[in-house]
C-alpha cells in the first residue's frame, strides 16, 4: 500500500512536469546503453520537429528539463518560421565523446519510427549528420541530412542569409534606409554563420569589429577586408561588447546578454543567430531602457529550421531562399507590433506566434493536423 501510494505521488510529480506537452517518451535499450527522451510539446501546426542532442546529464531530471524547455522552444520556432512542424525535441543521456556508437543511434531510430511520424529529427549539440546517418537505417522520420543522402546540407548557408535579412529589416527600421554598407557590426563569433555573415558585410562595403578564439578565421576574415578595402578592427572577447558600433551581432554561444555586458554595450540593436543570446527574458526590458532594439533570436536564425523541415518535401535551395527571405517582414512586424502596443520584441514575437497557434488549432478539425511530406531520401 506505501509503495503503491509512493508510486501515485511520483506519477503526478510527472505530470505536473510535462503538462503542457503532448507527450514525453523514455527510451530505454540496455544492449547499446541509450538512455533518450523525446518530448513532443504541440503538434498543433504539424509533425512535431527538432534535433537531438546529446549530453552528460548528471541526472534524468536534468535531462528531462532540458528536453521540455527545448521542444516547447521548437513550437515557437516553427511557428515564427510559418513552418508546418509542431514542437518536439530528443536528449540522449550520455558523453558524444566516449558514448557513441553506430548501434546505438540505430536503436534511437527505432525509438523515432516507432512514433511513426508524430516527430522529425536530426542533429543538435554533440550529435553530427553522420550519426544520423545510421538512425536512418531504421527510420525515414530524420532531417537534417547530408547532402548525398537527398538532405540540403550545410544549413548555416540559409541561416547566415537570415541573420542577413535581419539587419536589413533592423537599419531600415532604425535608419530609414536597408543599405548594409552604411553602418558598422561588432560580430562575436566567424563559425560556420558568423564567417558568412561577416563576409557579406564587407562585400556590401561596411566595417567590421570582429572577436574570435580561433586565430586562423580572423587571419582570413581580415585578409578578405584587405582585398576589399574594408576595415576590419580584431578585439579581445571581452572588448567586442564595448566597441563603438551601429549593431552588435552575436553568433557564437548563448547568455552573453546579462547585466554587466548590457552595461557595456554601445550599439542600437542586438541582430545574431546565437541562440538563446538573453541570459533572461526579463533583460530585454533593461535593453530597450538603453536604447537597444532588441532581435529575437529565434525569428533571426530560422533560416536552418526553415531548410531541415522543408527538406522532407525534396531538397530546393531556391524554395528555402525565398522562405528565408519572410525573416526580413516577419521582423519588421515584430518591430512595429512592439512600438505600437508599447511591449518588448520578445513579447511581441511571442505573440506572434501564440496567434498563428491559436489560428491552426481553430482550423484543425479534431486531432493533430498531419502532412505526408514527399520523402526523397536515398539510402
Ligand atoms: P560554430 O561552432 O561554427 O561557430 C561558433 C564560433 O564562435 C566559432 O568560430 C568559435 O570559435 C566562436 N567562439 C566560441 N566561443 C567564443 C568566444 N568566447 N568569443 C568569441 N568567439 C567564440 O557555430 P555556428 O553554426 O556558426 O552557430 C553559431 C551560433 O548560431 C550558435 O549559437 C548556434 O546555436 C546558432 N545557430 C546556428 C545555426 C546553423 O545553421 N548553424 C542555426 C540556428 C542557430
Amino acid at each position: 500500500m506505501m509503495q503503491l501510494e509512493k508510486t501515485k505521488l511520483q506519477q503526478e510529480d510527472i505530470f505536473k512536469k510535462i503538462a503542457g506537452h503532448e507527450q514525453v517518451m523514455f527510451c530505454n535499450d540496455p544492449v547499446t546503453g541509450l538512455q533518450a527522451i523525446i518530448a513532443i510539446h504541440d503538434t498543433t501546426l504539424g509533425p512535431a520537429l527538432g534535433g537531438t542532442r546529446m549530453y552528460p546529464y548528471e541526472s534524468v531530471e536534468e535531462a528531462l528539463e532540458d528536453v521540455l524547455r527545448l521542444s516547447e522552444g521548437m513550437t515557437y520556432k516553427c511557428a515564427a518560421a510559418d513552418i508546418d512542424f509542431g514542437g518536439g525535441k530528443a536528449v540522449i543521456i550520455g558523453n558524444p565523446e566516449t558514448d557513441k556508437s553506430p548501434a546505438l543511434f540505430r536503436a534511437f531510430g527505432q525509438f523515432v519510427d516507432s512514433l511513426n511520424g508524430r516527430f522529425y529529427t536530426g542533429t543538435d549539440m554533440g550529435t553530427t549528420m553522420d550519426d544520423f546517418v545510421h538512425a536512418l537505417k531504421e527510420t525515414n522520420f530524420i532531417n537534417g541530412i547530408p547532402e548525398a543522402y537527398g538532405g540540403g546540407g550545410d544549413s548555416s548557408i540559409p541561416t547566415s542569409q537570415g541573420v542577413i535579412y535581419a539587419l536589413e529589416a533592423t537599419n531600415y527600421y532604425l535608419f530609414g534606409d536597408k543599405s548594409l554598407g552604411e553602418r558598422s557590426y561588432a560580430i562575436q563569433g566567424l563559425g560556420k554563420v558568423g564567417f558568412k555573415v561577416a563576409e557579406h558585410l564587407l562585400t556590401e562595403g561596411a566595417n567590421l569589429y570582429v572577436t574570435d578564439i580561433h586565430e586562423d578565421v580572423l587571419m582570413k576574415i581580415q585578409e578578405k577586408g584587405n582585398e576589399l578595402n574594408r576595415t576590419v578592427t580584431v578585439v579581445s572577447s571581452e572588448d567586442i561588447y564595448s566597441v563603438d558600433a551601429d549593431i552588435f551581432v552575436p553568433c557564437a554561444m548563448g547568455a552573453i546578454i546579462k547585466e554587466q555586458t548590457i552595461a557595456q554595450l554601445q550599439v542600437k540593436a542586438i541582430v545574431g543567430s546565437a541562440n538563446n543570446q538573453l541570459a533572461h527574458t526579463g533583460l530585454v526590458e533593461q535593453l530597450t531602457e538603453k536604447g537597444i532594439l532588441y532581435a529575437p533570436d529565434y525569428i533571426v536564425n530560422a533560416g536552418g529550421l526553415i531548410q531541415v523541415s522543408d527538406e522532407l518535401y525534396g531538397v530546393n535551395k531556391e524554395r528555402v531562399l525565398l522562405k528565408t527571405k519572410s525573416i526580413y517582414d516577419s521582423l519588421l512586424d515584430i518591430y512595429d507590433q512592439a512600438k505600437q502596443q508599447k511591449i518588448s520584441t520578445v513579447e511581441a514575437a511571442d505573440q506572434k506566434c501564440q496567434k498563428v497557434l491559436h489560428e491552426q488549432k481553430n482550423r484543425n478539425s479534431f486531432f493533430s493536423r498531419t502532412i505526408r511530406p514527399k520523402w526523397n531520401i536515398q539510402k
